[in-house]
């Protein structure tokens, strides 16, 4: 009797032969980009222990409270796939004492990150991130050259159509005086809405603008905004960030109600949507969190970063970049010999090609020269080797070139050199 199918977990994606050729290209383009801003690599764990994500995120933010996947490993240790990689990042940094090298430290990460969400178009449980993060600088005009490579980026990626908002969401200063007042609105707008949402508006009032409910929505309209509170600070800090991206070419606009779905954002926070995308329309959003390095045991370091959703920017790059895309085929050439001496040595002439550079398979298990010259079609290959009882006899091989439908007998090397000659 058959077994039972095991599929892959809900909300989690396979990426298929087929679609990683788009995925390595738009990696191939950040690590470009990236590079030539000053950006360095950097490569965290998928799982780190818990309290790293609950001190850094915020424990009344949603990711934190819905959707992280925690466990407790076989020690008894509680640890969490990561929903995200500014965390770690900023761990690596302390841990690793990255504060030590001189100027501002520029890293990014790619990889997958985990949230226990409603899957949907656009939402997954698994999905993959392009981060990177500029540790160790006050200034804005980091702010406005992280958000300057953002851009860059996104249009080298062929993207359109794309909104980028910026707000300031205050300092250690002015946010509380923010806060309260938030409060005190949310306090008497929110008395028919349950004691959970009671409970954040005491705990954490600004965690109720990031709410997508219909109904917090409406009230989140009528809110009073973080730019009456701005101090100087802050205005003069989105005043130079603006200056610069407007000198930079970059169109923006200032939303004031614009907020992230984590606690350590201050001063700068920008989101990048797009209208092509539905409900789930951000591409990237990032901020500043000059409290969050010094908050998980290193030195005060200002920072600021953004993450990309790699999926919602594969969805917008679209059928477009498939033109573009590698030939069907990335083989050069496909051996098809004829007996068992001839896989023997046809086994030790793929060797040699690839030793040469070449993309090459063979006819693997035998069978007739009519179902391997089928297979040998089916690759796609520009090239077909034929080694048969004839061939071996004779030190030849039987060359088919699969595009001109022509076909000749060369000896051995001379194939291997005609071969390699045309290599791609
Ligand atoms: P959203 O408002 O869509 O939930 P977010 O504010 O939770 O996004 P961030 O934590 O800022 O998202 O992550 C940055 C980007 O990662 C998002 O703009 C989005 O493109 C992508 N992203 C976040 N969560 C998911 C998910 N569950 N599935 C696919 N992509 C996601
Ligand atoms: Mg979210």
């Amino acid at each position: 009797m058959a077994r039972a199918k095991i599929t892959s977990v809900r909300g989690v994606k396979d990426i298929l032969p087929e679609e990683s050729p788009r995925w390595q290209r738009v990696e191939a383009l950040a690590r470009e980009t990236f590079a030539r801003y000053g950006y360095s690599e950097i490569r965290v764990p998928v799982f780190e222990r818990t309290e790293l994500f609950a001190r850094s995120i915020g424990e009344e933010t949603d990711i934190v409270n819905k959707e992280m996947y925690t466990f407790n490993d076989k020690g008894g240790e509680s640890l969490t796939l990561r929903p995200e990689a500014t965390a770690s990042m900023c761990r690596a940094y302390v841990q690793h004492a990255l504060y030590s090298q001189p100027g501002v430290a520029k890293l990014f990460c790619i990889g997958p990150m985990f949230r226990y969400e409603r899957p949907q178009a656009g939402r997954l449980r698994q999905f993959h991130q392009i981060d990177a993060e500029a540790f160790g600088s006050l200034d804005p005009a980091v702010d406005a050259e992280v958000i300057v490579m953002l851009a860059d980026f996104l249009s080298a990626a062929g993207l359109k159509d794309l909104s980028l908002q910026i707000n300031n969401l205050g300092d250690a200063e002015c946010r509380p005086a923010y806060a309260r007042a938030l409060q005190e609105f949310l306090r008497k707008e929110t008395t028919n809405l349950g004691p959970e949402v009671q409970e954040r508006v005491e705990r954490n009032p600004l965690r109720f603008l990031d709410s997508k409910d219909p109904d917090h929505r409406a009230i989140i309209a009528r809110a009073p905004t973080i730019d009456l509170h701005w101090n100087e600070n802050c205005q003069k800090h989105l005043g130079a960030v603006c200056d610069r991206l407007k000198g930079a070419g970059i169109r923006f606009e200032v939303n004031p109600r614009l907020v992230r779905g984590l606690d350590y954002y201050c001063l700068t926070v920008f989101e990048v949507t797009s209208r092509n995308l539905g409900a789930q329309n951000a591409v990237c959003g990032g901020g500043r969190y000059d409290g969050l390095v010094e908050e998980l045991g290193g030195p005060p370091t200002p920072a600021i970063g953004f993450a990309i959703g790699m999926e919602r920017l594969l969805q917008l790059i679209g059928g477009e970049a498939d033109e573009s895309a590698a030939p069907a085929s990335p083989l050069d050439a496909f051996l098809v010999p004829l007996g068992e001496k001839a896989a023997a040595e046809a086994f030790a002439l793929a060797g040699e090609l690839r030793k040469g550079g070449l993309r090459v398979d063979l006819a693997f298990g035998g069978g007739s020269m009519k179902s391997q010259m089928r297979r040998a079609d089916r690759s796609g290959a520009r090239y077909v080797l034929v080694l048969g009882e004839d061939e071996i006899a004779k030190g030849t091989v039987s060359l088919r070139d699969m595009r001109e439908s022509r076909q000749e007998e060369l000896p051995r090397a001379e194939a291997l050199s005609k071969l390699l000659a045309g290599r791609r």
